[in-house]
C-alpha cells in the first residue's frame, strides 16, 4: 500500500498504485479500481482507501491531430500544457482550461472541468468529439453524443467511477498566437462585482474576479476584476524557470497576518480605476504553476478548497454571508476567486457548473474548527439551491451531496461494478446496499 495525495494533501489514504504501460493492455480484474489522472483534484475524488488507483500519466501519446480543423485525438494521460505546447504553434488553444495546465485529459472530462470563459463556452465536456471507455469486464465502448449517448453523459463529470478513458477527441479553439489583452479593475465591495461582472461578459472571453476574504464591513467583497480575449502577435516571452517549494514547513505559512498583508498589497498594486495588459496565456491562466508544489506552504496538515455555486436569483444575499463568516473567523483564505457561470447546459449528468456565481476559497486545516466554518457555508449553499464542486471537496455530507446532484441515483447506474472511490463511498454511506 501506497500513501497516495491530492492537492490538498489530505486525507492521507493508503492504497496500491498499478501503473498502466499502454491504452491496449487490459486493466486489472480486482475489485475496487480508480482511475488517477495528476492529483490535481483537492479531495478524495480522486483516491481510494485500500483499493487500486490506476495511475495513467504513461497513456500520453498524441494520435491524431487535423491543424486544419482543429481536432485532436491523443491518450487521455496527456496534461493540458503538453497538449497546448503541440497545438498552439498551429493557432489552436484548449476550448476550456482551469487555473493550472498540469491536469490530465482524463481529468478534465471526469471532473468536466470549467473555466474564465464559462459564460461563452461552457464546460470541457461540450467540447469533446468523443473518447474510448474501457470497462472491468473487459469491454470497449466508443462513446459520443451519439453512440452510446448516455454513457457519454455519465462519463463526462462522472468522477472516474463509469470505466478508465484511454482516449480521447476534442475540438480545439482557434487563436491567433499566444498573448491576451484586457484590463484589471478594482471593486470596492460585492456589489461591484456584479455591476462589472454584467458589463464584462458581454463583450470578453475570459472573466474572473480576486476577492480580498478579509475585507469586512463596508468594504467586505472587495477586490480586482480581470478580463481578455485572445490577441494576435507571436513574439515569445523568456521562459520562466518554475520555482518550486524546497520544503514542507513544520506549520502553515498561511494565516490571518500573511494572507491580510497579501491581499492589502495585491488590492492597492492596482490602480484605482483600471489597468490595461497584455498578458502571455501562462501568466493568465496559470499564475500559480509557476510555484511547483505550492500546496505544501500549507504545511503538513495540509488545506481544503471550498467551491460552491449560488444561482443568481438572490447571490448577492447569500455571498455576502459567506464572505462575513469568512471575514469573521481566523481562517483565513490565501486565494479566493469569484465568477459568473453562464448558462450553457453541462453535458454530464454530475456536472458542476450550472447558472450562477461560483466562489472558490483555499482554508489551512485547523480540524474541527476548519470544518465547523465548511459546514456553515455549506448550510448557505442547501439553503440557495447551490452546489459544491466534487473535484474541490474532502468533507461534503452525503445528505449535501445528494441534494445538490439529484440525478446521482440515476448515473448509479452507469458505474463499473468494480469501480470506487473514497468520495462515492463518502457521500453514498447513507444508502443502505
Ligand atoms: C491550482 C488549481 C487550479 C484549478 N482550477 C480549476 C478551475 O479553474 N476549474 C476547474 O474546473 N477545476 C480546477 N481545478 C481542479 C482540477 O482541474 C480538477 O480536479 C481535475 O480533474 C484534475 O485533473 P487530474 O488529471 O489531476 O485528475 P485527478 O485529480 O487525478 O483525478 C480527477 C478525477 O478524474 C478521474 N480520472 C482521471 N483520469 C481518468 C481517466 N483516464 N479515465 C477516467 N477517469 C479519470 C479520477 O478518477 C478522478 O475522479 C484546479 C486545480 C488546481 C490544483
Amino acid at each position: 500500500m501506497t500513501l497516495k495525495l491530492s492537492w490538498g494533501n489530505r486525507p492521507r489514504q493508503a492504497q496500491r498504485v498499478t501503473t498502466l504501460t499502454s491504452r491496449h493492455e487490459g486493466i486489472p480484474t480486482e475489485s475496487s479500481l480508480l482511475p488517477f489522472g495528476n492529483g490535481r483534484s483537492y479531495g478524495d475524488v480522486c483516491l481510494n482507501e485500500h483499493g487500486v488507483l490506476l495511475a495513467t500519466r504513461n497513456l500520453d501519446h498524441f494520435i491524431n491531430f487535423d491543424p486544419k480543423i482543429g481536432v485532436l485525438e491523443c491518450e487521455a494521460g496527456i496534461l493540458l500544457s503538453e497538449i497546448t505546447k503541440h497545438t498552439l504553434p498551429h493557432g489552436w488553444f484548449l476550448p476550456v482550461t482551469p487555473g493550472t495546465a498540469f491536469i490530465t485529459l482524463g481529468g478534465a472530462i471526469a471532473n468536466d472541468i470549467h473555466g474564465k470563459n464559462h459564460h461563452r463556452a461552457g464546460c470541457f465536456g461540450a467540447h469533446v468529439l468523443s473518447f474510448e471507455l474501457h470497462r472491468s469486464n473487459g469491454e470497449w465502448f466508443c462513446c459520443s453524443p451519439s453512440e452510446h449517448a448516455d454513457l457519454f453523459t455519465a462519463t463526462i463529470g462522472g468522477l472516474g467511477l463509469t470505466g478508465l478513458i484511454t482516449t480521447a477527441s476534442i475540438q480545439l479553439r482557434q487563436v491567433q498566437g499566444p498573448w491576451l489583452t484586457g484590463s484589471s479593475h478594482r471593486f470596492a465591495n460585492l456589489q461591484g462585482f456584479f455591476d462589472l461582472s454584467s458589463v464584462a461578459d458581454e463583450s470578453n472571453e475570459y472573466t474572473v474576479a480576486w476577492v480580498d476574504c478579509c475585507a469586512a464591513g463596508r468594504r467586505l467583497g472587495r477586490g480586482v476584476f480581470m478580463l481578455a480575449n485572445h490577441t494576435h502577435g507571436d513574439g515569445s516571452i523568456t521562459a520562466r524557470t518554475p520555482l518550486r517549494l524546497p520544503f514542507t514547513p513544520p506549520i502553515s505559512l498561511i494565516n490571518r497576518y500573511s494572507v491580510k498583508l497579501f491581499n492589502e498589497v495585491y488590492y492597492r498594486r492596482r490602480s484605482a480605476e483600471k489597468s490595461v495588459a497584455r498578458w502571455h496565456y501562462q501568466e493568465f491562466f496559470y499564475p500559480l504553476d509557476r510555484l511547483l508544489e505550492w500546496n505544501k506552504v500549507y504545511g503538513p496538515a495540509g488545506f481544503f478548497q471550498y467551491q460552491c455555486v449560488i444561482p443568481e436569483q438572490d447571490a448577492a444575499r447569500h455571498l455576502k454571508e459567506m464572505l462575513g463568516r469568512v471575514a469573521a473567523t481566523s481562517s483565513a483564505s490565501f486565494l479566493a476567486v469569484l465568477k459568473k457561470l453562464g448558462s450553457i447546459r453541462s453535458v454530464g449528468l454530475l456536472s458542476f457548473a450550472r447558472p450562477g456565481i461560483t466562489l472558490a476559497m483555499d482554508f489551512p486545516n485547523h480540524g474541527s474548527r476548519t470544518l465547523a466554518l465548511l459546514d456553515s457555508l455549506d448550510a448557505i449553499t442547501r439553503e440557495a439551491g447551490g452546489a459544491v464542486y466534487p473535484a474541490k471537496d474532502a468533507r461534503m455530507s452525503s445528505e449535501s451531496f445528494q441534494q445538490y446532484y439529484p440525478a446521482w441515483r440515476e448515473f448509479s447506474g452507469f458505474i463499473d461494478p468494480n469501480f470506487s472511490s473514497s468520495f462515492w463511498r463518502r457521500v453514498t454511506e447513507n444508502i443502505k446496499k
